[in-house]
């Protein structure tokens, strides 16, 4: 690939690195090694939105242009005095202090309201698609709009196209977080507004993320190596997704692998080494773990999981051997802790080992179920994450926590440092190299404050308010199990371990399908479905943390009748084509 020496600096060059193809910027590209003659004390000083700096001038002072303070992420403090800017945040017409106050406080009321009231809107919206772009103009107003016209269009725009997930009637996919103390938090984080992509972009932004990983990470009783305050090597981040989790876990295993490959058999180009490497995961997993492997050009082989879903020791052992013979280069596992198509749990105590013997990194994806394990009595669930290289679960599906906050922790953050580092000169600062700078950890260069969610959250909940939160959904799902095992038209098809319930009618799958349907259709709950071995069922998730013991008895009142109607159809058709 080719790019302008001066262009546009550290994304290219690192997208070279992660993929490993031919990099030219011509005269700049240096990797790590930029001449700084003149580091300024706050190291953010060079910093000029995503321009590459000048050999040599690096970080002068810059001069003090009066540019707006909106343009620069970091504004460049002025030497002198100046005579007072407007504050275009709070610049009328727009909105300035005294509205904001008024403004936010009415927002706040209709959010306390919305969620108030939210079972008593239809858990799925009726809209076509499409329907959004008839209901507002073309394009922008060129003359600045009042807030109660926007504020009106909420209700009349926006809510009948929304998919309630927060409402106690919602029960498909996985639970997404939500709570008043992480919505305050995150009503901080964008008002702070720091993009916090080293120590020095904002050192609260930095440190108080490593500190509450170390509290998470204790929550669930994790090695000490993965904690960050102690002597191991490891250290935890909050990426967006598992999704991005498992792809940085993976380019970080990669960089590792190849330098490895090529030290054992020098003979072996990179591209050699690339095209040979294979990782493995179960036919469980979530499709993003496939998707790293193609975004990381390698390739990805689903293995066979076992009457439980569960992969097994034997089975990637007897895969790796069998690739091995044919030339490949495994090197990456993923292990799913709490599947998402029925929760299953792949046996780490039997993977560690064959990873370890095999020097295959493992990640292990707890996305749904992670939060689950700071209950004492889920964490054996957990046994066996001694063996894995990196561990991620996302606080933001059931642990209060909004969208997004997706936990993981690195045993050895030299691994992903290494793969991910590169520093241009106006990244660089005086503490280098002595604090974390979190976006050698993640694709990104940006991130929000997204530590200040998390750290309300588990202040105000409590670890106890937490543990509470999963044994009380835990018990909703035991109650929906034990409503399904009692009517004998229904079965229940995978073990009931956490909160969520797979079921299906006794019969075929056109039946379930159209049962799906029938519960969907009538917008009173939504479910969504899933399959195994041929077989299509039906997956119940407790999700909105209001959810009642009533709900789950509204829910299942709603499904048992409409099994009655589906059955009844199905017989009468049954009568039909024999009578034919
Ligand atoms: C939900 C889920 C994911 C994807 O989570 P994102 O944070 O949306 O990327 C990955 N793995 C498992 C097991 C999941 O349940």
């Amino acid at each position: 690939m080719y790019l302008a020496a001066q262009g546009f600096g550290f994304t290219p060059h690192r997208l070279y690195r992660l993929g490993l193809g031919l990099c030219r910027n011509n005269f700049h590209c240096r990797g790590n090694n930029f001449h700084c003659p003149a580091r300024s004390s706050t190291g953010l000083r060079g910093y000029k939105g995503n321009k590459m700096p000048k050999e040599g001038k690096g970080s002068a002072p810059p001069t003090p242009t009066p540019t707006p303070a909106s343009a620069d992420p970091i504004p460049t403090p002025s030497p002198t005095p100046t005579p007072a800017v407007v504050d275009p945040i709070a610049a009328p017409p727009a909105m300035d202090h005294a509205e904001f106050r008024r403004m936010g406080k009415e927002m706040v009321d209709y959010i306390a309201d919305y969620m108030e009231g939210i079972e008593t809107r239809p858990v799925f919206p009726s809209v076509k698609p499409g329907y959004l772009r008839e209901m507002i103009p073309d394009s922008a107003p060129q003359d600045p709009e009042s807030w109660e016209n926007v504020q009106a269009d909420i209700e009349r725009v926006i809510m009948p196209g929304v998919t309630f997930w927060h409402s106690p009637h919602f029960h498909a996919c996985f639970p997404t977080g939500n709570s008043y103390p992480a919505l305050l938090g995150d009503m901080l984080s964008g008002a702070i507004g720091c993009v916090g992509f080293s120590w020095a972009a904002s050192p609260a932004c930095t440190e108080l993320e490593t500190v509450v990983l170390d509290w998470l990470g204790k929550m669930l009783q994790l090695p000490e190596c993965f904690l960050s305050g102690t002597s191991g090597e490891g250290g935890g981040v909050i990426q967006g997704t598992a999704s991005e989790a498992t792809l940085v876990a993976l380019l970080a295993a990669r960089s590792k692998a190849v330098q490895k490959f090529k030290s054992d058999r020098p003979e072996m180009s990179d591209h050699d080494i690339m095209g040979k490497l294979v990782i493995y995961t179960s036919d469980q997993a979530h499709s993003s773990v496939e998707r790293a492997a193609m975004l990381g050009a390698v390739r990805c082989r689903k293995l066979q999981t076992d009457e439980d879903l569960a992969l097994r020791g034997a089975v990637l052992q007897a895969a790796v051997q069998e690739d091995r013979a044919q030339g490949l280069l495994p090197f990456f596992v993923v292990a799913t802790l709490g599947t998402t198509p029925s929760c299953a749990f792949d046996s780490l105590q039997e993977l560690g080992p064959v990873c370890r013997e095999e020097v295959m990194w493992l990640h292990v994806d707890a996305a749904y179920a992670g939060s689950a394990f700071i209950c004492p009595e889920y964490r054996p669930l957990l046994d066996g994450v001694e063996f894995a290289d990196s561990f991620n679960f996302n606080p933001h599906k059931w642990m209060r926590v909004n969208f997004d906050c997706s936990a993981m922790w690195i045993r050895n953050r030299a691994d992903i440092v290494d793969a991910f580092n590169l520093d241009p000169l106006y990244l660089k600062h005086d503490n280098q190299g002595l604090v974390t700078d979190y976006r050698h950890w993640q694709i990104p260069l940006g991130r929000r404050f997204r530590s200040l969610k998390l750290w309300f959250v588990l202040r105000m909940f409590g670890v106890k308010g937490l543990q509470e939160h999963i044994r009380k959904q835990v018990g909703l799902a035991k109650e929906f199990e034990t409503l399904v095992r009692s009517d004998e038209r229904f079965e229940v098809t995978a073990k009931v371990v956490l909160g969520l319930v797979c079921f299906r009618l006794k019969g075929s799958n056109d039946v379930n399908e159209l049962l799906l349907k029938k519960i969907n259709d009538g917008k009173k709950i939504y479910l969504v479905p899933s399959q195994m071995r041929g077989a299509y069922f039906l997956r119940f998730a407790v999700c909105a943390a209001t959810t009642a013991s009533q709900d789950v008895s509204y829910a299942w009142e709603i499904i048992s009748q409409l099994a009655g109607d589906v059955l009844q159809g199905e017989n009468s058709g049954n009568n039909k084509d024999g009578e034919k």
